[in-house]
């Protein structure tokens, strides 16, 4: 899953950064809102965390050009805490808003649930035939026993599992499961995939020649 964190507090942005990475998320920054209006437009991001007050651009205003054309979950990160603000926010367009200060587990936790909501999935566990996919845990295991997967295997296979019957290509791939830091080859998708099969059965992952691979048809 690819998170965009919109702000501009140095401190801030680089602890959001790291604590997400830790949990599995691919993740870009921007520091001002031109960036970060370039990086909506670029990329179909899993999930936002906007910060309202920005250089160059409001957030209320990224959230409303966002919406004309995106139904990516956004949740607002927000030193305000007047009711009226909260309610014009979710009025707006945002999906969930944190009150700064916050604590970066119930970020991460917020983030999870709105990802599911917009998966229509929203239970944190997925079954497939004798595979099991825990998003909360970030695990997953096969006939009850642990697989263990490298990260990437694991984005990748939690993004298969949350398209389940869907085509999904290997552009999809590139863009949920890197940061726009992390250099890529084509072919390397086909290795995950293939190590993926090696672990949960062949059968897990079916590839459609020259289309993408599809989970659970
Ligand atoms: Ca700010």
């Amino acid at each position: 899953m690819r998170i965009l964190v919109v702000e501009d507090e140095p401190d801030l942005s680089r602890a959001l950064r790291q604590a997400l990475e830790e949990e599995g998320f691919a993740c870009d920054v921007a520091t001002d809102g031109e960036t970060a209006a370039f990086d909506l437009e670029s990329w179909d991001y899993d999930a936002v965390c906007l910060d309202l007050m920005l250089p160059g651009c409001d957030g209320r205003t990224l959230l409303a050009r966002l919406r004309e054309r995106k139904p990516t979950p956004v949740l607002v990160l927000t030193a305000r805490d007047a009711l009226d603000d909260k309610v014009a926010l979710l009025d707006a367009g945002a999906d969930d808003y944190l009150t700064k200060p916050f604590e970066l587990a119930e970020l991460i936790a917020r983030l999870r649930a709105l990802i599911r909501r917009a998966a229509n999935r929203p239970e944190p566990a997925l079954a497939f035939g004798e595979v099991r996919v825990d998003t909360v845990a970030r695990a997953v295991t096969r006939r009850g026993r642990p697989v263990a997967l490298s990260p990437k295997e694991y984005a990748i296979v939690e993004y298969l599992a949350r398209h389940r019957g869907e085509l999904v290509t290997r552009t999809m791939i590139y863009g949920h499961v890197y940061d726009e830091r992390e250099d890529t080859l084509s072919n390397v998708v086909d290795v995950y995939v293939s190590n993926i099969r090696r672990k949960l059965g062949r059968d897990f992952v079916r590839t459609r020649r020259g289309a993408g691979y599809i989970v659970d048809a």
